[in-house]
């Protein structure tokens, strides 16, 4: 019977820690109050935008406050996570 080696998880052995950089995210916030809580009424998702070479999705979104109920729109650009399944 033949034994399937299993992959090892995590980095490779040997192979330092390296120091990567982070973002931080800041949400949009209600122009009227100033908070950052809402409700996603619709979302309409416009396209695909190629740029250097990956894909990011682009989606408007009409969003009210939870504050103050004052409606907006918000704009929404993501890369596209494609699953390797
Ligand atoms: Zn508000």
């Amino acid at each position: 019977m033949a034994t399937v080696a299993k992959k090892k998880a995590g980095r490779p052995a040997g192979s330092k820690t390296q120091k990567l950089e982070t973002i931080k995210v800041i949400p949009p916030t209600c122009k009227k109050c100033g908070s950052a809580e809402k409700e996603v009424l619709h979302t309409k998702p416009i396209g695909v935008v190629l740029l250097d070479g990956r894909e990011f999705s682009l989606r408007k979104r009409r969003v009210r406050c939870l504050a103050c109920g004052q409606c907006r729109f918000e704009d929404e650009f993501k890369p596209v996570v494609k699953s390797t399944a």
